[in-house]
């Protein structure tokens, strides 16, 4: 039974888990509620994660709100190393990852804007190409994991520079093969099938590699590369179940 489920779980686009996960956390976080795990997002502890991912990861999906490691590697940056809890902000939020949502909300120094073509979080239906906001609109911006499904990435970038004031900053995260130099990305390649080979997901476009902090650049931000989990104890990865890698690039106008 419970083998099923977790294998029901990982089949779930997160998509339709965001309007599923409304439902459920709050059953799985009294039946997964223990002490070898912690979340820093919803600040619950479990004796396990779910799995997920392809190839499957152990204990990385949280039972209480639904964030990965990433989300939560995330959320410590943001408290320990920007002002995101600190000043008043205007905040535009494109893709809004549901663990981030539900707490941004209820923050009082965060005017917060959700933004998406096609997420039920999302406020302003809009394409990153073509965003419906005024230049220099936004103190901080955060896009993770979009840029691998948009055509033209660099048109994306523009507009994610062009909205944020002179000195905001942003987190663009995307999935990355640090193996890689040079971004991988063939247009011929288009069948689900390729596109997971080549570039880890069906509906991925390409595999970004150690130049993405290049391309950040040519659409004119500075950025900053920052090793972050070298900073955390071995034990506190464990406890959160962290990434194994993961670069946090710090995008600056
Ligand atoms: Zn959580």
């Amino acid at each position: 039974m419970k083998s099923a489920k977790l294998f029901l779980i990982n089949k779930i686009p997160r998509k339709y888990l965001i309007i599923l996960s409304f439902l459920f956390v709050k059953i799985f976080s009294i039946f997964f509620y223990g002490h070898k795990f912690y979340c820093p997002i919803c600040q619950k502890s479990f004796w396990k994660f779910f799995d997920y991912g392809r190839p499957i990861r152990k204990n990385v999906l949280c039972p209480g709100c639904l964030s990965l490691e990433r989300h939560r590697l995330l959320w410590l940056f943001f408290k320990d190393k920007t002002n995101f809890f600190k000043d008043n902000i205007r905040l535009l939020h494109i893709a809004p990852e549901q663990a981030f949502y539900k707490k941004i909300k209820k923050m009082n120094n965060v005017d917060y804007v959700t933004s998406d073509l096609e997420s039920p979080l999302a406020q302003v239906k809009a394409d990153i190409k073509n965003l419906p906001f005024d230049d220099n609109e936004f103190d901080v911006l955060i896009c993770n994991h979009v840029l691998e499904h948009i055509d033209d990435d660099k048109k994306a970038m523009q507009e994610i520079w062009r909205v944020l004031k002179p000195n905001a900053w942003a987190i663009v995260q995307v999935p990355m093969d640090f193996s890689r130099i040079k971004t991988f990305e063939d247009k011929n390649i288009t069948s689900p099938k390729d596109r997971e080979k080549y570039f880890g997901q069906h509906d991925h476009l390409r595999l970004y590699g150690l130049d993405y902090k290049d391309r950040l650049e040519q659409a004119g931000f500075k950025v900053d590369a920052i090793d972050y989990l070298t900073l955390l104890s071995d034990n506190r990865k464990k406890y959160l179940a962290l990434p194994k890698k993961e670069l946090i690039y710090l995008l600056r106008k």
